[in-house]
């Protein structure tokens, strides 16, 4: 990856960068959840955001078994 060549960045705070807070996970946090208006929004991926639905929490679920069984879900 060379850094000539990368689109520049705003400082748009919906820009920010930010990945799963969960130590050594290194995944994209695309899952924020903000405690308040005022409070700083906090960052997780899939599998570590904790305020999943029970819906949500399923389909994770389901996914982690196929991927324990070599099995591919669509
Ligand atoms: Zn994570």
């Amino acid at each position: 990856m060379s850094d000539t060549d990368r689109p520049a960045l705003t400082t748009s705070a919906h820009m920010y960068l930010h990945y799963c807070e969960e130590t050594d996970c290194n995944e994209w946090g695309s899952w924020g959840n903000s405690p308040s208006s005022a409070g700083s929004t906090r960052w997780w991926c899939f599998e570590h955001y904790p305020h999943k639905s029970y819906e949500q929490e399923q389909v994770l679920r389901l996914k982690l078994e196929a991927a324990e069984h070599g099995a591919d879900i669509q």
